[in-house]
Order: C-alpha cells, then sequence, then structure tokens
C-alpha cells in the first residue's frame, strides 16, 4: 500500500467557455503535497482557488495535466477526500450526530462502528454533550466544527478547506486554528487550505503557496519551518508575513528616502 495522502498536481490547466470566449483560469499548476502535510493555498480573490480545490475533490474533471493522488489520478468523487467550505452545509432537519453520520452511508460499516466512529470524532472537535442538537441550536464556529468532523469521519486521506473559518468573527477564529492544528496532529490527514488570511496560512501550515492571477499560477511556494507554538507576534513570523504579502503586491519595504521623510516630519510635530 501507498503512503496515504501524497497529492502531486502536475501542468494543471482549466478554463471556462462563456458565451462563447475561452477563460483561461488555471496554467501550469505544478505542486506537491507530502502525506500529514498542512499546505495553505492564499491568492487574490477569482485567481482560481475554489477551481483548483473542485479539481482536487473530483468535482470536475475537465481539465488538463495530471492531479494524483497516491499515485493515482483523480477521476471523481471519493471518500478518500474530504472537503469543508465556509458554509457549514448541515441539514437543518438533522441533529449534529445524523448530520456527521450521514458521511458513513453506503460505507458498508455496521451501526456500531459507525456509532463509535460518530461519537470519536465528535470528541475530537469538541462537541461532546451536542449530539442532538440541530445545526440552528449551535454558534457559527461550532456549525464549523461539525463540519469538520463530518468530512474526517471517514478517515480520508486528504482534508481540503475552501475558506472554512471566513466567516467567523476573529476571536472564534483563532481559537478555531488552534483547534484545526490539535485536530490536524491527531488525525495526521494531508491538509490543503485556501485562505486569504496570511496569519492563518502562516500559523497552520508547513508550506505556502502564492497564486496570482489571470491565468491563476503559482508565483512563490514557502516552507514554514517556524517552531511550536507559533506567536503570532514574534519577529520570525512577522517576516514570513512581509515576504508573503509583498508576494501578494500587498506590502512594500520603505524605501531609505521614504523613511528619513518620515522621520523628519515626526521630529517636526
Ligand atoms: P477564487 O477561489 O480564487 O476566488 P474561483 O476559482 O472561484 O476563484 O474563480 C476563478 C475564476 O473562474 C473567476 O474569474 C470566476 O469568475 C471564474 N469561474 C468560476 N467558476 C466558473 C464557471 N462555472 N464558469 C465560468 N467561470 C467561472
Amino acid at each position: 500500500m501507498g503512503i496515504a495522502g501524497n497529492l502531486e498536481i502536475r501542468s494543471v490547466r482549466k478554463h471556462y467557455t462563456v458565451d462563447g470566449n475561452r477563460l483561461q483560469i488555471l496554467s501550469g499548476v505544478t505542486f506537491d503535497v507530502g502525506p500529514g502535510h498542512f499546505l495553505s493555498i492564499v491568492g487574490p480573490s477569482g485567481c482560481g482557488k475554489s477551481t483548483l480545490l473542485r479539481l482536487i475533490v473530483g468535482l470536475d474533471n475537465d481539465y488538463e495535466g495530471d492531479i494524483l493522488l497516491n499515485g493515482e489520478r483523480i477521476e471523481g468523487p471519493s471518500r478518500a477526500r474530504g472537503i469543508v467550505f465556509q458554509d457549514h452545509r448541515l441539514l437543518p432537519w438533522l441533529t449534529l450526530e445524523q448530520n456527521i453520520g450521514l458521511s458513513l452511508e453506503n460505507t458498508g460499516w455496521n451501526a456500531q462502528a459507525k456509532k463509535e466512529a460518530v461519537r470519536g470524532q465528535t470528541e475530537l472537535v469538541g462537541l461532546s454533550g451536542f449530539e442532538n442538537a440541530y445545526p440552528h441550536q449551535l454558534s457559527g464556529g461550532m456549525a464549523q466544527r461539525a463540519a469538520i468532523a463530518r468530512a474526517l469521519v471517514c478517515k480520508p486521506d486528504i482534508l481540503l478547506l475552501d475558506e472554512p473559518l471566513g466567516a467567523l468573527d476573529a476571536i472564534t477564529r483563532i481559537r478555531l486554528q488552534e483547534e484545526l492544528l490539535r485536530i490536524w496532529r491527531v488525525e495526521e490527514t494531508t491538509m490543503i487550505l485556501v485562505t486569504h488570511d496570511v496569519d492563518e496560512a502562516i500559523f497552520l501550515s508547513n508550506e505556502i503557496v502564492v497564486m496570482s492571477s489571470h491565468p491563476g499560477r503559482i508565483s512563490k511556494r514557502f516552507i514554514v519551518d517556524l517552531s511550536s507554538p507559533r506567536d503570532r507576534a514574534g519577529n520570525e513570523f512577522i517576516e514570513l508575513k512581509r515576504l508573503i504579502l509583498a508576494e501578494l503586491h500587498l506590502y512594500r519595504q520603505k524605501t531609505q528616502s521614504e523613511t528619513e521623510n518620515w522621520m523628519n516630519m515626526a521630529s517636526l510635530i
């Protein structure tokens, strides 16, 4: 058996045709994600991040190039690839336990194995005691935890996270980043996170790829070898953030004369 969760993306190109016009969305996208790694993708809106995740999850097979999971070309959706979206997509008429258990339908697992898996996953995401709650009774953060549990309960080789914390308030978001890190360490699942939040990417990942647009492509890859726990206010963290923001054209180092002008103005005040 191969090592689980090894993803290879080779020269992927993707276009859509809109009103007879060919729109190149992705071009020459190549990168690997090793088993058990946590890779984040950051890039401007519309650069093709979600499109790439759809290809990896197998929701769209109309592309050029190769996407291989454990050496095999991805041809369609499979339990080996879980996905979590920004909205939790829990079914409102089912309890939390039933929502999580839905992923195990048609697996051939017996009732006892399903029950234990759901219980274990509920506990792992910190929702024990809420098994019988309905989605409307959960906070936004709890609903996202449930969505993560639903995606992980069938033990996928890879978990794709499409801005899963994007709709949460800043404090809940930071708490859930810590939770996600803990869950990843326990599960050892390969994770790919799409996020607009550079801090979030640095806090969570081993590697970060920055994408640019028109067409979407990888502009730079960063290895994050900061020690744990990561200090969001630490010098190394901030230095890496500067490099990534610069790659996104969101940060420019002040020139010497700009710094001197600023200091002159400050001394006049
Ligand atoms: P991102 O996730 O980086 O914001 P997307 O992958 O959602 O970007 O979209 C990339 C580009 O592809 C956008 O310009 C978007 O309008 C376009 N696009 C996405 N889906 C379709 C579709 N089904 N048909 C045509 N164009 C699409």
